[in-house]
């Protein structure tokens, strides 16, 4: 697409939507004049191509298209199965699965659509089967209630919340935890990284139906291998929630035991993360969970969004592109010049440093809540957020960590020499804030003292380094 066709696309559409609703034409250019001067350093976000954003404004939207390709129970569809096969296909080349169901609308959805088939594929329920093969009107009330009292209370051990696991691993904030009985492993209190034998002494213990490995905020890599070989030894199925790292499994970085697909029974993940996509979910399974997966709508989903499949198509089709394996490297090096950078400033990193695109720094060593300390950056330009260190004091609100990630401003094209000066302006953020006082003078956990000046210098500061990088440089609003 030529420069001129994507500022023409981009006012066209604002121009449309200004005619009906100004205040959301305004709040979308305002959004990119927003995106544009931002230091955005949240791990989990990224900046989509023009040709992805695009491909989701469209009548695609408007259509249902419950089932699956070439098998809908609405009629019209063949417009959807195109894109919906196409997203699958590339989904399957970028990451060698043999099956890829691209319908899920979130990273939450993905991991529901995998518990279910990991649940209809596992437990040994007479009632199920009787539904599974449409033999629903021969089920008694008696058997819906086996059904219900066996698919409940199943187990999982997912990765706890405090060292880096996701509140959809079996949290109770989040339905897993209330669906299944969960127990986590954490990691090794000295070096903050996992203690494979301690995760199979677990799994040894517990015996789980489901052990899961992914990450929100461990920022190290995981071995896939290992953690298949626990799984095979206590009979549970190995599922992967690659939602933060997949767009680093599509650039081949993290490879044979890093690389979760070939070692995983069931991989989810999302699309909007490192892998740079619309915002939404996948799952890649092997033949013997694949007809489970393809359930999910209307087991756990609603009606897929063909627009979002289609943007996910474009998407997965330049993660295929030789340019993103370059990407994808340069995110990791960015988070590692950034890691090298606040080392040497005096920071303390949970885990030490980083192999993959996040950094977790334990604000406590600069005296500091989480919660401090994300309000400090954000007040002097720096988008990050706050985040549990591993047996954290602070609790999950207040926390005790600053999660900062590199896939966005990777993007934008800022390299290492930027990256040490990221890690200068945090640095010095945080060393020259203090804790602040509530109404009785007693500590407060939120409120914090930063000067002004140094404010305003570090945004200053922040906005310079970001303007050679300029943001959807062919995109002019006028
Ligand atoms: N899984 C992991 C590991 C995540 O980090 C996240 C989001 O932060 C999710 C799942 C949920 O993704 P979504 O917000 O798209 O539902």
């Amino acid at each position: 697409m030529s420069r001129n066709a994507e500022s023409t696309a981009f006012r066209s559409a604002l121009e449309v939507v200004r005619g009906v609703e100004p205040r959301v034409a305004d709040a979308i250019a305002a959004e990119l004049a927003d995106q544009r001067e931002s230091l955005k350093l949240i791990a989990s976000e990224n900046y989509a191509s023009p040709a992805t954003l695009l491909a989701m404004g469209n009548w695609f939207s408007d259509k249902y298209a419950e089932g699956t390709v070439g098998r809908r129970f609405y009629a019209g569809c063949q417009n959807v199965d195109t894109v919906e096969a196409l997203a699958a296909e590339h989904a399957r080349e970028l990451f060698g699965a043999s099956h890829a169901y691209v319908q899920p609308h979130s990273g939450i959805d993905a991991n529901l659509v995998a518990f279910w088939a990991i649940l209809a594929d596992r437990v040994e329920s007479p009632a199920l089967r009787k539904a599974q093969a449409r033999q629903v009107n021969d089920l008694t009330e008696a058997d819906w209630f086996a059904l219900r009292r066996e698919l409940g209370n199943q187990r999982m051990l997912g990765m706890s919340l405090d060292a880096g696991g996701h509140l959809t691993h079996g949290f109770r904030p989040n339905i897993s935890g209330k669906m299944f009985d969960q127990r986590s492993y954490g990691t090794d209190p000295a070096t903050g990284l996992i203690d494979y034998d301690r995760v199979a002494e677990a799994a040894r213990e517990f015996k789980p139906l489901i052990l899961v490995a992914g990450y929100s905020a461990y920022p190290r890599k995981v071995n896939f291998r290992i953690m298949r070989e626990i799984a095979d030894s206590v009979g549970a199925t190995f599922m992967v929630d690659m939602a933060h790292f997949a767009g680093l499994v599509a650039g081949k970085v993290f490879t044979g035991d890093f690389d979760p697909v070939p070692h995983a029974h069931i991989v989810t993940t999302t699309t909007h993360k490192s892998l740079r996509g619309p915002r939404g979910g996948m799952v890649l399974c092997g033949p013997e969970l694949a007809d489970q997966v393809d359930r999910g709508c209307p087991m756990v989903l609603g009606g897929p969004l063909p627009h979002v499949m289609a943007a996910k198509a474009v998407a997965l089709a330049e993660a295929r592109r030789p340019g993103f394996a370059d990407y994808a490297q340069r995110i990791v090096d960015n988070a590692q010049a950034l890691a090298d950078g606040l080392l040497r400033r005096g920071a303390t990193l949970v885990t030490g440093g980083t192999d993959n695109h996040l950094v977790l720094i334990d604000v406590s060593g600069y005296g500091l809540t989480g919660r401090q300390a994300e309000q400090a950056l954000l007040d002097s330009g720096i988008v990050t957020n706050r985040n549990s260190v591993p047996q954290d004091p602070n609790g999950a609100w207040y926390t005790s960590g600053i999660r900062i990630g590199t896939p966005a401003l990777t993007t934008r094209g800022l390299g290492a020499a930027e990256m040490d000066a990221t890690a200068e302006l945090i640095h010095t953020v945080l060393s020259q804030t203090t804790p602040g006082t509530g109404p009785d003078g007693a500590p407060s956990k939120a409120k914090y003292v930063l000067d002004p000046a140094v404010a305003e210098s570090v945004g200053k500061q922040a906005a310079d380094l970001l303007t050679p990088f300029p943001l959807y440089p062919a995109v002019d609003l006028g």
